[in-house]
């Protein structure tokens, strides 16, 4: 396409490269009077001069050049070779006189643009052969800049006629300046970073063609991937032309390479979520019976020194429980699936509970141990309170063990106050042996604890890190100040939202559940298949009611074949169990049998300690959960509320 003639464009730079003075004045003349163009004459007498402008102004800063090739420094078809091998994008246009007019003809054959005869030709045969090379630039320009937009860069190279030429984004895909474009001679450096081009090419003239993703170094050290695509066609002249296509295609590696890496991330958590779930499930199962036939031989006749031995099973297995319950919830923190609860509770309670469960520790060591709320904070607030106890709970547990003189003390102070929410500040304070200043960024980090000369202090080192990664999922930070033998501060700040007590759901405690009386007569259906856990639920719960008759079925498919025989007042079920599990089981009471039966309150004993996570077992028809290792105590209130309840 021809560019329309513009006044408002900058003259297009023509380059005259000629030493008779009369002619070069000639075309400036024809050039000046012209009404077609718009451009700018540079003249220059010898070749080297006519180069030397090319390489300080850039060659694509000429739209043509008008070669004579008779000039003092270079003879003949010679001087179009040179210009050529230079710059192989140049517009050339040759002046020949009408004795070698043959050699025109041959210039074109070899490159040149055009060909004029001198003293031939006029000024619109002028004016036309350079608007060529003016629309053949314009066309050029705009392939550099969809290349440039594409990242997509192509070259051309034949040793044997030292022709090299690269487009502009091939020279900034190897982090090189397209402005400093290379010789034939420079890309043969051993050095060079093109080099890789001419490996490509030879490549390419054994195979024909070459295909092939590879990684490029540029010169800053960046690396960026590239797709080549190369092909090897002979010339006429028996050398071979090779012709080349780069894409850069560094993002795309690295979206994929990402994606890779996220995809095994995502897979390795996910593994290591349910190998820690199955571990835990396992582990859970035998503490079950370890924990149910202490408390059951608790209940004998024992002398003295078997009810300590009793006793030191039963703490040990706690311990062992609670190291369990931590591991596991390091693992569901890590693959972030805690998902914080906004439901409203009640501070002051939830302070009296955490005090009332940690007193007995205080009292043992003899330490001060109290609570200060600011008053002007809120009682009922919106939020996790399960999360805000467990983080509480975890800190003054450190305070208390790590403390053996003067005082635990928990301070709630209100740091600010907007319309419908309140910030607060929480403090856990003791003066126990306190934590060396190289120790304390440490102390947060799984499994992480302070070597103590002299004394062990029982622990795992997974307390802190979960109290830091509940405070975080809850929008808080921690932070911690001590001083070595005078004792430590953990703090956070939270925000939470000011609450109505209209909307606080009622826990069932022992004080609003009827109690059943020892004779109560029920029927109960245990399913379970563990056969050590059946003997401890059924005994546990025979101890508490005289009257009872607890049915035990092995598995789900037991279940409703019992269930087809006898109607009973309540369930208790298992969830991971052979041929059909608890879940399904559930699902096939509610839908398939016919009420009161298929409203019967079931209550999964589980190990799957992420049932206490959320409210999604309700979903699959289930009314509550007993964690396993049950305390006895928790599981007859749970009977006693729905037995209840619904009758
Ligand atoms: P654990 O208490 O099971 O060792 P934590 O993660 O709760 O694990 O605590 C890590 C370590 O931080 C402890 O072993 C102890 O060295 C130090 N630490 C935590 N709380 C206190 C505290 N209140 N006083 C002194 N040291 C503490």
């Amino acid at each position: 396409m021809i560019e329309p003639h513009s006044q408002l464009e900058a003259p297009h730079k023509i380059l005259l490269i000629e030493d008779d003075l009369n002619y070069a004045y000639l075309v400036e003349l024809m050039l000046s009077d012209s009404q077609q163009l718009n451009c700018s004459i540079i003249h220059h007498k010898t070749l080297a001069d006519g180069i030397g402008y090319l390489n300080q102004y850039g060659a694509r800063e000429v739209a043509a050049v008008l070669l004579d090739l008779s000039l003092p420094d270079s003879e003949g078809f010679d001087t179009l070779g040179k210009l050529i091998q230079r710059f192989p994008n140049l517009n050339i246009i040759v002046l020949t006189g009408l004795d070698d007019k043959g050699l025109g003809v041959q210039a074109v054959r070899s490159g040149a643009q055009d060909f004029l005869v001198k003293g031939y030709f006029d000024d619109g045969q002028l004016a036309k052969a350079l608007r060529y090379s003016i629309a053949r630039n314009n066309i050029l320009r705009r392939l550099e800049e969809t290349q440039r937009i594409a990242r997509i860069g192509h070259w051309e190279c034949s040793p044997q006629d030292h022709y090299f030429t690269a487009s502009e984004e091939t020279y900034r895909i190897f982090g090189l300046s397209p402005q400093r474009p290379f010789s034939c001679e420079e890309l043969m450096e051993p050095n060079c970073p093109f080099s890789i081009l001419l490996q490509l090419q030879s490549e390419a003239q054994e195979k024909g063609k070459v295909q092939k993703d590879l990684w490029i170094n540029q010169k800053d050290g960046e690396r960026r991937y590239i797709a080549a695509v190369c092909t090897a066609n002979r010339l006429s002249n028996g050398a071979f032309l090779f012709n080349g296509i780069i894409q850069d295609i560094t993002e795309r590696k690295q979206a994929e390479e990402l994606k890779k890496a996220r995809d095994l991330a995502q897979h390795t958590a996910k593994v290591r979520e349910q190998f820690i779930a199955g571990i835990s499930h396992e582990m859970r199962t035998p503490m079950n019976a370890i924990l149910g036939l202490s408390n059951l031989l608790g209940q004998t006749h024992l002398d003295e020194e078997q009810t300590g031995y009793v006793q030191s099973i039963k703490q040990s297995s706690e311990v062992l429980l609670g190291i369990i319950n931590d591991i596991l919830q390091v693992a569901t923190l890590q693959n972030n699936k805690i998902r914080i609860e906004k439901k409203e509770f009640q501070l002051s309670l939830l302070l009296n509970n955490l005090v009332g469960v940690m007193k007995h520790k205080a009292l043992e060591k003899g330490l001060a141990f109290s609570t200060e709320i600011d008053p002007s904070i809120p009682d009922i607030l919106k939020g996790d309170a399960l999360r805000l106890n467990q983080v509480l709970y975890n800190l003054v547990g450190n305070a208390l063990k790590f403390t053996d003189n003067g005082f635990v003390k928990i301070f709630i102070r209100l740091q600010e106050e907007k319309e419908n929410r309140v910030r607060l500040r929480f403090d856990v304070k003791d003066s126990g042996i306190g934590i060396k200043e190289n120790e304390l960024k440490t102390i947060f980090e799984a499994f992480a604890r302070v070597p103590q000369s002299g004394r062990l202090y029982e622990g795992t080192g997974l307390g802190l890190p979960i109290a830091k990664s509940l405070v975080e999922v809850q929008g808080g930070q921690i932070e911690v100040k001590s001083t070595p033998g005078k004792g430590s501060c953990f703090s956070f700040s939270l925000w939470l939202e000011k609450g109505t007590s209209a909307q606080i759901p009622k826990a069932h405690t022992p004080e609003d559940t009827p109690q059943l009386p020892a004779n109560a007569v029920f029927r109960l259906l245990l399913v379970e298949d563990h056969k050590l856990n059946q003997a401890v639920a059924r005994k546990t719960l025979e101890k508490k009611w005289k009257n009872i008759e607890v049915l035990v079925a092995e598995n789900g498919e037991e279940a409703i074949h019992l269930l087809r025989q006898k109607p009973v007042d309540i369930i208790l079920m298992d969830l991971q169990m052979p041929v059909r599990d608890g879940y399904s089981t559930t699902k096939y009471i509610r839908q398939q049998f016919q009420p009161p039966l298929s409203e019967v309150p079931i209550l999964a004993m589980t190990a799957h300690a992420h049932i206490s996570q959320d409210e999604s077992f309700r979903k699959h028809g289930l009314d509550d959960f007993v964690l396993k290792p049950f305390e006895p105590e928790q599981l007859f209130q749970k009977i006693e509320y729905y037995l209840t309840h619904i009758a």
